[in-house]
C-alpha cells in the first residue's frame, strides 16, 4: 500500500518557564494506506502531542521536521488549505465524547454542520446523509436520534456519533485519541469493532492513541512504541508481540492488564516517566532498565534497523544502530 502519511523527524519541543519540554524530539514513522498504526505508551509520553501536530491544533507549532501528508508538508500549508485537510481528508475522535459534542444542540444538527459545510449542499441532502451515517455506526432508529440531544445517549453511543462525524466527510486519515478509554469493556469492545468494519469497508488509514496493549494487539497493523517524547521501537504488530526488543516495551507487554479499570492502567515497571524538562542526551529510561549500562546515561541510542525492519533504540542493540 501507499504511503498516506509520514512523520519525518518531527521535533514539538516547548519553553517553558522551567525549561524546554522536547514533548515530541525527532519522531518518524509512517502510516500506509488502509493501515492501522498504533502509537502506545504511558501518558505524557508524546502520543497525543505528535497527533495534534499533524492535526495542527497546538498553539506552539512543531519546531522541526516535517509530517508529510500524500507527500505534501502540512506544516507548510496555510491555515485555509490546513483546515481544508483537517475537514476533509483528516478527522480526529477523541477520549471523552461528551466535551466533543454541543450539549445544546441536537445529535442531528451536529452531524449535518460538517456535512453541510463541506460539501455545499441542502439541508436535506445533509439530514439524508447524517441518516445513514447515524445508521452506519450501528445505531438503531437512526431519525429518532437525530432529533436526540447528547444527554440522552449512553456513552457508548455518543461515541459513536462521534464517529459517525468524523466519517461524514470520508477521511483517509482517522485519528482516534484514547478513543475508548472512558468505556466499559463490552462497550470498548464494540467500538472496536466499529472501527475494525469502517477501517475495512472504506480502506480508511487509523493513526490510534492508546496505552492499552489489549486495544493494540487487536487492532494495529503497526506498532510505534513512545517514550518521553521518542519513538523507542517501531515494527509490525506480531513482531512487536512475538519478538519485542526494547527493555520498556517488554515491560509493557508483562504488565498484566487490570480488567475493567477505567483510568489510565498502572504498570509494572517500576519507577516513572521521567521529568520531561530539559532531558538529556542519553537514553531517557536509564533509571528505570535493569539493564543499565554507563554508555546508556552518556549519549542517546539511535533508532536502528535490523534486516525485517524492526526498529528499536536502545543500546543492547547496537548492532542495529550502527547499521542505521
Ligand atoms: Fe536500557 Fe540502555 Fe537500552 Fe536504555 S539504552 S533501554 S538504559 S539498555
Ligand atoms: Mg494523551
Amino acid at each position: 500500500a501507499k504511503d498516506l502519511v509520514e512523520f519525518r523527524n518531527l521535533k514539538t519541543h516547548f519553553h517553558t518557564s522551567a525549561g524546554t519540554v522536547k514533548a515530541v524530539d525527532d519522531v518518524s514513522f509512517k502510516i500506509r494506506e488502509g493501515e492501522t498504526v498504533c502509537v502506545v505508551g504511558e501518558s505524557g509520553c508524546g502520543k497525543s502531542v505528535t497527533a495534534m501536530s499533524l492535526m495542527r491544533l497546538i498553539d506552539t507549532p512543531p519546531t522541526g521536521g516535517e509530517i508529510l501528508f500524500e507527500g505534501k508538508d502540512l506544516l507548510k500549508l496555510n491555515k485555509s488549505d490546513m483546515s481544508q485537510i483537517r475537514g476533509n481528508e483528516i478527522a480526529m475522535i477523541f477520549q471523552e465524547p461528551m466535551t466533543s459534542l454541543n450539549p445544546v444542540l441536537t445529535i442531528g444538527e451536529q452531524i449535518i454542520e460538517p456535512i453541510m459545510l463541506h460539501e455545499l449542499v441542502s439541508k436535506k441532502e445533509a439530514r439524508t446523509r447524517a441518516i445513514e451515517l447515524i445508521n452506519l455506526v450501528g445505531i438503531p432508529r437512526p431519525e429518532k436520534i437525530y432529533e436526540s440531544y447528547p444527554h440522552e445517549l449512553s456513552g457508548g453511543m455518543r461515541q459513536r456519533i462521534m464517529i459517525a462525524i468524523a466519517l461524514s466527510c470520508n477521511p483517509k486519515l482517522l485519528i482516534a485519541d484514547e478513543p475508548t478509554t472512558a468505556l466499559d469493556v463490552t462497550i470498548q469492545a464494540q467500538i472496536l469493532d466499529l472501527m475494525r468494519d469502517i477501517k475495512k469497508k472504506f480502506n480508511t488509514s487509523i493513526m490510534l492513541i492508546t496505552h492499552d496493549l489489549g486495544v493494540v494487539a487487536e487492532m494495529a497493523d503497526y506498532v510505534v512504541v513512545m517514550y518521553a517524547g521518542k519513538v523507542i521501537e517501531q515494527a509490525p504488530v506480531i513482531e512487536l508481540f512475538q519478538n519485542p526488543k526494547h527493555p520498556y516495551t517488554k515491560g509493557l507487554l508483562k504488565a498484566k492488564p487490570i480488567i475493567n479499570q477505567r483510568q489510565e492502567r498502572l504498570y509494572s515497571i517500576p519507577g516513572s516517566v521521567p521529568n520531561p524538562v530539559d532531558l538529556g542526551n542519553n537514553c531517557h529510561f536509564h533509571d528505570r532498565c535493569e539493564f543499565c549500562m554507563n554508555i546508556c546515561v552518556e549519549k542517546e541510542p539511535p533508532l536502528g534497523t535490523d534486516p525485517n525492519g524492526h526498529k528499536v533504540a536502545c543500546w543492547l542493540y547496537e548492532e542495529e544502530g550502527k547499521a542505521q
